[in-house]
């Protein structure tokens, strides 16, 4: 690790793409007669962390898949940086928005480097070399660039996640989305992750990150948004809505997780 460190920081001044601002504006979609997202509105200002709570099955992860273009919606606007991105190429915006699942999805038959060299050959045409390169270097951000010619099985849940994150910023995003990103991992393993998506917010990074964990929204995000059946029924700093909640639905949510 210190060497690959040394090396890639001296040769690859790789700037972590500013953070922009994310918003969506009454945005619906509906699988068949349900009607999963009924009007969602939020703001995420450039470099800043909003934080998604609210019961399963309330919309969270549709809206996520909404703002990368996973899913198109019914109505409504997405917001990159003030400007409209539903006339866009879905795979060009896919590379201004990076994502983290609760399911790494890595590739086991590949190591770890090229995991991250895959998409950075493939869709930025960088070549095997400078790929390679930027590989380590985002691998040393989060820790693990002593992994590199490791196979996925052979990573604990956390350290693959932390993969999966580095695979996710080597494209070089300017927003980031996670979708309970520690939830399948096992409890001791969860902190590190945590831990950098924290240095990740602390970089600039602008992130919209679904998450039950309570003291990361307190701690790291600026925002706190609640949704209840398709609908962001609160938001505001984490001390309003954890300490002041306004709604019921709110109110009951919180005793159930706190
Ligand atoms: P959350 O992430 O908050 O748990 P989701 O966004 O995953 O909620 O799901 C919201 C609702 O939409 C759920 O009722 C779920 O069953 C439904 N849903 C999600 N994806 C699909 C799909 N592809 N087809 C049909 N229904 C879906
Ligand atoms: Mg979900």
């Amino acid at each position: 690790p210190l060497t690959t460190s040394a090396t890639t920081s001296a040769t690859t001044p790789t700037p972590a793409a500013p953070g922009v601002s994310v918003a969506t504006r009454d945005v619906h979609l509906a699988f068949g007669s349900t009607r999963v997202l009924r009007g969602v509105d939020l703001d995420v200002a450039a470099a800043s962390t909003a934080c998604v709570i609210g019961p399963s099955g309330s919309g969270k992860s549709t809206l996520l898949r909404v703002v990368n273009r996973l899913l198109e919606p019914d109505r409504g606007d997405v917001l990159l940086a003030g400007r409209s991105v539903l006339g866009d190429n879905p795979d060009h915006l896919r590379q201004r928005v990076g994502m983290v699942f609760q399911h790494f999805n890595l590739f086991p038959h590949k190591s770890v480097r090229a995991n991250i060299t895959l998409g950075l050959t493939r869709l930025k045409g960088l070549s095997k070399d400078e790929a390679a390169e930027r590989a380590l270097h985002h691998l040393d951000r989060v820790g693990l660039a002593h992994k590199a010619d490791a196979r996925p099985g052979t990573l604990s849940g956390g350290q693959q996640q932390r993969v999966a994150i580095a695979r996710a910023l080597a494209m070089e995003p300017e927003v980031m989305l996670f979708d309970e990103a520690t939830s399948a991992l096992d409890p001791e393993l969860v902190k590190g992750v945590l831990a950098t998506m924290a240095d990740l917010a602390a970089g600039g990074m602008t992130m919209l990150v679904v998450t039950h964990e309570m003291g990361f929204a307190r701690s790291v995000a600026g925002q706190v948004l609640f949704m209840d059946h398709g609908r962001v029924v609160e938001s505001g700093p984490p001390e309003q809505v954890f300490e002041a909640p306004e709604s019921d639905r709110l109110r009951q949510f919180l005793s159930q997780v706190l």
